[in-house]
């Protein structure tokens, strides 16, 4: 199958993609491209490798085949040789991580710093990270946290947050990266009903402002208002895809049918 095609150019071209753990093999030959701009939506059900892929995107797991563009950088991963306990050599370990430097990760959630604030928490990155400034990333970060909503709550500490807030500080601490793609991993599963629109409203927002962003959720109807394209993986392979209109809608195969009769 070939990846969508896209009028801009993609941000992200990922061809080919494989990992196994173990004997496992996780994800089977995955290609996908993302436009600037442009939201990918990633359905499928549990344990069919939709975090492992945003994983392999994001720099936190090496696929041990598949060429990854994202922004000006390109890694072959049938080229790095990892040893034995997975580590690549220096070289590859810069390469790979150079890559992942264009993206941003938000996690399900309890991922901040306990013992520093939200706008530390934001700072953190840019300032240890990428060098900047401290001044500077301070009052980028509360521009950040303002557009999340945050501006008075930037002093308090993780536990005097809702589940829903800290989200909203993971969100913002990804954006202070500057990335060219931000990857959202299932960011309102671990979140109590009421607190979930707040999160979906932040990122219907960043949609907006063309941030180009890849989603694992499974908020349908985020994924029908918002992705300009949906990724149905089942058993580590693209199943269908399509805009969310096609697969959401008038799924064409019966795996993506199952599935989103169980979850509608
Ligand atoms: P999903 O996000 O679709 O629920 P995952 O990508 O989390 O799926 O997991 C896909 C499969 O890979 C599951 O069977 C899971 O147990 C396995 N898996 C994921 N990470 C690891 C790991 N670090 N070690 C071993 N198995 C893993």
């Amino acid at each position: 199958m070939s990846p969508t095609e896209h009028p801009t150019t993609p941000v992200l071209a990922a061809q080919g993609v494989r990992k196994s753990f173990g004997e496992k093999e996780v994800l089977r030959d995955i290609s996908l491209e993302v436009g600037a701009g442009t939201v990918t939506v990633v359905l499928g059900p549990s344990g069919s490798g939709k975090t492992t892929l945003l994983r392999a995107l994001g720099g936190l797991e090496t696929p041990d085949a598949g060429v990854i563009t994202i922004g000006d950088s390109t890694v072959d991963f049938a080229e790095l040789t990892p040893n034995r306990r997975g580590r690549l050599p220096r070289a590859q370990r810069e390469q790979a991580d150079r890559l992942a430097s264009h993206t941003g990760f938000v996690f399900q959630g309890h991922d901040l710093f306990a013992h520093k604030t939200a706008i530390e928490n934001v700072v953190e990155g840019p300032v240890i990270v990428q060098g900047e400034d401290p001044a500077a990333a301070r009052e980028r970060g509360m521009a950040l946290l303002e557009q999340v909503g945050l501006t008075e709550h930037a002093d308090k500490y993780p536990y005097q947050l809702s589940g829903g807030q800290q989200q909203r500080v993971g969100i913002a601490r990804a954006l202070a990266l500057r990335p060219e793609v931000v990857l959202f991993d299932e960011p309102t599963s671990a979140l109590d009903p009421e607190t979930v629109g707040e999160v979906l409203a932040v990122m219907r927002d960043l949609a907006q402002q063309s941030w180009t962003m890849v989603v694992v959720t499974h908020e349908i109807r985020f994924a029908r208002e918002v992705a300009d394209d949906v990724l149905f993986i089942d058993g580590g392979v693209v199943v269908e895809r399509g805009a969310p209109e096609q697969v959401i809608l008038a799924p064409r195969e019966a795996r993506t049918q199952a599935f989103l009769k169980r979850i509608l």
